[in-house]
């Protein structure tokens, strides 16, 4: 999948999820193209389309890091190197030794 084509992939299901927006493409009707949205969702969804772009590009320039929110809650650590996958859904960093869902701030 191209990086455009993976973008805007990516927006449609942050306007769709969030912004309870169907498409975003240009439907030529006031009441297909005009929406009435929360400020708090508008936050949300600016928020989220910034983390996608922060991790499109932390991945395209380094890969042998992870996302700030996937790195350790404890030391931050983002090298993949120090992240080991123990099951499914916990890693170990061994930098610190945390045990952690990525993703899953706490
Ligand atoms: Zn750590």
């Amino acid at each position: 999948m191209s990086t455009t084509t993976k973008r805007d992939t990516q927006l449609a299901a942050i306007a769709k999820t969030i912004l309870n927006i169907p498409t975003l493409k240009r439907r030529w009707a006031d009441h297909l193209d005009f929406h009435d949205v929360a400020v708090w969702q508008v936050e949300q969804a600016l928020r989220e389309a910034y983390s996608a772009g922060y991790e499109a590009a932390v991945t395209e320039l380094d890969p042998e890091r992870v996302a700030p929110e996937d790195g350790c809650p404890r030391c931050g650590e983002t090298n993949t190197d120090h992240l080991v996958w123990e099951t499914d859904t916990t890693v170990h960093c061994t930098n610190c030794g945390t045990r952690y869902r990525p993703g899953k701030r706490q």
